[in-house]
């Protein structure tokens, strides 16, 4: 859980990061009390200065109702969020998806300050978007707009998705599908390139060992094998990308996730590449979030301002 103290114009007074108390459902809204009244307390302020409170969470949710519904990271069917919060702090407080949220967040604080057509989209673990289009943010009846991270890109159904379906788009090129996809991709490698392959070293030879950044070092490092994963992979995403930029048309995407974030060249460079390949709308201008990890944030805060406004 990350929190800010923040002021209007997004400048993180105050910041504080710890695990998720998943020790019942109650405790999450607890904790983002208790760290609101820790944050302002470090800067000198009264809690009674806030104007509100704005939270980006991983959904599923229903945004009015301001809770989650079975979150697919927590062990609970409904954790309530903003009632709670309002009731202890007695203040405003709303819930956005967090890609949707990142999107309001690049549009406020990042690089679509002024753009009516603008798409975030998040490789991390999962895989996510948020769209502005023609200046409304595209939300859906509960908030859970854009699973982009759905879209099927192998019609062939070759991987299974974390949500039980096949062939889509985060169950071959998310941080945690990756290594799925790679151990795939190896059962069609001779068994002399795959063992004279520095990505087999970086496991010792035990395949589920394997995890993203194993992948990305040793491209890095020049390994044949995993740069051509790598591409493959891109490719993969391209395909994503395609998609979104068919569905939604925007003048830009932003680009964040852990993923992406701690590979930039690697994971955007076959996706400008390959996404004209694609794409039948024009293909915009593909860029990484100027907010880096905290672009999930300045949504949390630009969600406040919107819904105090
Ligand atoms: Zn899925």
């Amino acid at each position: 859980m990350r929190v800010v103290l923040s002021d209007q114009k997004g400048r993180f007074l105050e910041k504080a990061n710890e695990n998720v108390d998943k020790t019942s459902s109650e405790a999450i809204s607890n904790q983002i009390v208790r760290l609101t009244r820790v944050l302002c307390s470090k800067h000198g302020l009264n809690v009674n200065t806030i104007e509100g409170v704005g939270i980006a969470a991983t959904g599923p949710l229903i945004q009015e109702k301001g809770v989650l519904i079975k979150p697919t990271n927590l062990p609970f069917d409904y954790v309530p969020l903003t009632e709670p919060v309002t009731e202890e702090l007695r203040v405003p407080a709303c819930l956005v998806n967090d890609c949707s949220g990142a999107a309001l967040g690049e549009r406020a604080f990042g690089a679509a300050r002024r753009l009516d057509n603008f798409v975030y989209i998040t490789i991390g673990t999962g895989i996510g978007c948020g769209a502005i289009v023609n200046g409304t943010l595209l939300l859906g009846k509960d908030g859970n707009g854009h699973e982009v991270g759905h879209f099927v890109i192998d019609c062939e159904g070759r991987l299974t998705c974390g949500c039980g379906k096949r062939g889509h788009w985060e169950a071959y090129c998310s941080g945690r599908n990756i290594p799925n996809f790679v151990r795939m991709k190896l059962e069609n490698v001779p068994a002399i390139t795959v063992e004279g392959s520095l990505l087999f070293k970086r496991v010792g030879g035990f395949w589920s060992r394997l995890v993203a950044a194993d992948l990305f070092a040793a491209a890095k490092q020049g390994d044949s094998l995993s740069l051509k994963l790598v591409e493959e992979i891109g490719i993969l995403n391209a395909m994503g990308f395609a998609n979104v930029i068919n569905a939604y048309d925007p003048s830009l995407i932003t680009v964040g996730g852990t993923v992406t974030l701690k590979n930039k060249k690697m994971v955007l460079s076959p996706i400008k590449k390959y996404v004209k390949d694609y794409a039948l709308n024009r293909v915009p201008k593909i860029t990484i979030t100027p907010l880096g990890e905290d672009v999930g944030v300045y949504g949390a805060v630009a969600a406040a301002q919107r819904y105090i406004s």
